[in-house]
């Protein structure tokens, strides 16, 4: 709890936790006898807040080290060395066709590793944990295998926190990209402090973690979030899942583009499109379409916020406009009254961001 809030005062963690004080008093004095935590005086309260007088605070003790955070995308492999402060030290990214080659994908991650190591100043020692999103769904099963045979078809079977092990020669914590990218938008970006929100990451493919308590929602066989393949009315394009009308078939950040080039060739670029009346209404009509899914959602889990995040949520204002008209349409009044609808504050760097929260969280858990 105190790694999550940063710093936090006993009495915090007494109401959070709904522990006694002496158990917590007993439970902190054990971590600062054991070098996890460190007592200190906070901010000083602002003017008319009584005293004045500083409340003590707890604080982690970090190690020093570095943690890997790896991010595979559809077409492109992102590798980022941090401190356990969350400082990036160092970053690379290589474009690559990820879906079809898992082996030459995991090989690049594996260069990636070596070269973001040597920018950081940092040795192979230095590693703390490593944490890694995978663009597709992963069961629950300790190896944490890729099981959709209709979404990332030449990594079926194989556990990438195996592979990745054997090559970078430290353990990897695996999850999938959307799970991430809410775990990023929770740490650092706009899911501060919400227990229950949908995060939607719309890039090449429309995937969504579901947090629910603030833990993502993986479903019995742990593939839950699968949006994407939701069927449209009226849309009849065959799907790379072999179906036909699915989701990603009519809104995908490639689609988006390609119109974007033929009516506005000017506009692809998000913050050139963002004034312009044509591209305005293609992205809030991608927005609606996703939102028509989303609605839904909305409805069965009441959550607090809805973030998207991805490549279209950088489109920014005009497709979050057209989310939330279909939120206010398609779901129940109070329910849409409940839901903030919001961009992912940390774009497309959400994933990363959230690979790096897990592996700090191994580090933790490992010492
Ligand atoms: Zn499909």
């Amino acid at each position: 709890m105190v790694r999550e809030h940063g710093t936090i005062t006993r009495a915090e963690v007494s109401a959070l936790t709904r522990l006694s004080r002496s158990a917590v008093s007993n439970l902190v004095t054990e971590l600062i006898d054991t070098g996890r935590l460190v007592e200190r005086a906070g901010p000083a309260k602002g003017p008319g807040s009584g005293s004045g007088r500083p409340s003590l605070v707890l604080a982690p003790v970090l190690p020093d080290g570095v943690l890997l955070a790896i991010d595979f995308g559809h077409n492109h492999v992102r590798v980022a060395a941090a401190d356990m402060a969350g400082g990036i030290r160092a970053e690379r990214i290589t474009e690559l066709d990820v879906d079809t080659n898992a082996a030459r994908a995991m090989d690049c991650c594996a260069d990636l590793v070596t070269a973001v190591l040597a920018d950081a100043g940092a040795d192979q020692d230095a590693v703390l944990a490593a944490a890694a999103g995978i663009p597709g769904p992963l069961d629950n099963a300790p190896e944490r295998k890729v099981r959709s045979p209709t979404i990332l078809a030449d990594w079926i079977e194989l556990s990438p926190a195996i592979e990745l092990e054997r090559r970078i020669g430290h353990p990897v914590a695996i999850d999938n990209d959307a799970n991430l990218g809410a775990l990023g938008e929770l740490r650092f970006g706009a899911g501060r402090g919400a227990g229950d929100f949908i995060y939607v990451k719309a890039s090449h493919g429309i995937g969504a973690s579901i947090v629910l308590g603030g833990q993502p929602y993986r479903g019995a066989s742990g593939i839950a979030g699968e949006i994407g393949h939701t069927q449209i009315p009226g849309v009849a394009q065959w799907c790379r899942c072999g179906n036909r009308g699915c989701l990603e078939t009519t809104v995908s950040i490639d689609i988006i583009r390609t119109e974007l080039s033929r009516l506005r060739p000017t506009l692809v670029d998000p913050v050139l499109a963002a004034d312009d009346p044509v591209a305005r209404r293609i992205l809030a009509e991608a927005g609606r379409t996703i939102g028509r899914v989303v609605a839904d959602l909305c409805n069965c889990l009441n959550p607090a916020a809805v973030i998207l995040g991805g490549e279209l949520g950088e489109y920014g204002t005009a497709v979050i406009d057209g989310l939330r008209d279909s939120i206010d349409r398609y779901s129940q009044p109070a329910t849409s009254e409940a839901v903030a609808v919001l961009a992912a504050e940390n774009g497309r760097r959400a994933e990363l961001l959230g690979a790096l929260a897990l592996a700090a969280q191994q580090a933790a858990f490992d010492r």
